[in-house]
């Protein structure tokens, strides 16, 4: 940006043109969708009326007290999240990473050791000590370990029972099951593969049939659904796009179908991202589906579309940002899915995240940064696949790269699963 501030989006008179015309028929829809206009509309008023040099600010200190405060004590509206502790700690965790404050050695020991406690008999991660093994407890609970990153964090990970749980979920069509007798969606895939990559158990058997059962939830909007037949949505479209990056199958998909679904997914006024078609805005889509974009720019780099933009993801990422800093902060710490919802630690972090995706284009050879605003509201950037830090991923893949592949029962000896 070489120094010279950017202007606000919304301190130019377009503004108001992209706010949504329904010639005359209103429907719950509509008049749902003009709330939300109308109240950003009110955000950016006050925040003009606030501040004659429009810098919009991470309010960096309330984000970290707020979620440091998270890691020792949740309040009782947590209660209906006793299933996702795990989470707690990824969110939390990862949201920390990316405002790269450093976690205390005890706060991380004492979280090693509560994960620990949710980790299976049988293999895999549950919601909470004593629960039964999910997928994406899982997910979460392997992501966070890896941001700890410490040889504590690694060896709690039973690499062989975890590979034994996988493989409990898997179904012959290739698609899994969150967990023994739960529903199948293409997050599992998803959660499958990330932990599997990561802790160096992937195996072909394991992901047999998996990338055609996941290519058959793409559906003519060009996003993907949960599971085959249904709406395309972010969440599943990140979770299917992602497990088939690291399947390497990820050219199988429309591509260009799928880059102008999620591409027409970002809301003209609000600069957000909503999850479905004529769904709302809210923040955590900032990550779901912002995150599909440098998946989507390498994929296509691949299959040889040379005339891609190379200085930025192909959405308007500075509108992206100044959602995020204008309309989902909370004053106090924490942020939030729209003006007027309260905080969490979810939207904390994906809010975040998809803030550090539209903040960092490509990877280290090439670097461009678009920051809105000071340097100071520069987050740490996030790896796209696993989001967490780049870093972190090339340190586990090395400290579980020179473990062997667990030893599997049966007629596939290890030496023919390597591929
Ligand atoms: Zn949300």
């Amino acid at each position: 940006m070489d120094g010279v501030p950017t202007p606000l989006r919304c301190f130019n008179e377009y503004h108001s043109a992209e706010m949504l015309v329904d010639d005359g028929v209103e429907t719950v829809t509509s008049v749902e969708q003009k709330k939300v206009e109308r109240s950003i509309k009110e955000v950016v008023s006050v925040y003009k009326q606030m501040h004659s040099l429009p810098q919009p600010t991470l309010l960096r200190e309330q984000h970290y007290q707020y979620l440091k405060k998270g890691l020792r004590h949740l309040s009782d509206a947590y209660e209906c999240l006793d299933a996702s502790r795990p989470w707690l700690c990824f969110w939390i965790l990862h949201s920390l990473e990316l405002l790269e404050e450093p976690i205390p050695t005890a706060v991380a020991s004492d979280v090693c050791q509560f994960l620990s406690r949710c980790q299976s008999p049988t293999g895999g991660f549950s919601g909470g000590p004593g629960q039964h093994a999910h997928l994406a407890p899982t997910y979460a609970a392997v992501n966070a370990l890896c941001i700890i990153g410490t040889e504590e964090s690694y060896n709690i990970i039973d690499r062989k029972k975890l590979l034994d749980f996988l493989l409990s979920v898997k179904q012959p069509n290739g698609s899994f099951v969150m967990h023994v007798g739960g529903e199948v969606d293409v997050r599992s895939a998803y959660c499958a593969a990330s932990v599997a990559t990561l802790t160096n158990i992937l195996t072909p058997k394991l992901f047999e049939d998996t990338a055609t059962w996941i290519l058959s939830c793409q559906n003519w909007e060009g996003g993907l659904s949960g599971v085959p037949g249904l709406e395309a949505h972010g969440g599943y479209t990140f979770c299917g796009t992602a497990a088939l990056v690291i399947l390497g199958k990820e050219h199988m998909l429309d591509l260009k179908a799928l880059l102008r679904w999620v591409v027409s997914r970002q809301m003209r006024f609000e600069g957000g991202f909503q999850g479905r078609s004529n769904k709302l805005v809210d923040g955590c889509y900032s990550f779901w589906q912002a995150g599909l974009l440098p998946l989507l720019h390498r994929a296509l780099f691949k299959e040889g579309e040379s005339e891609l933009s190379r200085q930025h993801w192909m959405f308007e990422q500075q509108a992206l940002q100044e959602y995020i800093l204008l309309c989902c902060q909370n004053p106090g710490g924490g942020l939030v899915d729209k003006p007027g919802k309260s905080r969490d630690f979810y939207h904390t972090c994906y809010c975040l995240s998809g803030l550090s995706i539209a903040q960092h284009f490509g990877n280290m050879d090439l670097h461009h940064e678009m920051i809105l605003g000071e340097e100071e509201n520069r987050l740490a950037p996030t790896h796209p696949v696993y989001n967490i830090c780049p870093e972190k991923v090339s340190k586990a893949l090395q400290h579980f790269h020179q473990l062997p592949l667990p030893r599997q029962p049966g007629p596939l000896a290890p030496d023919h699963l390597e591929s």
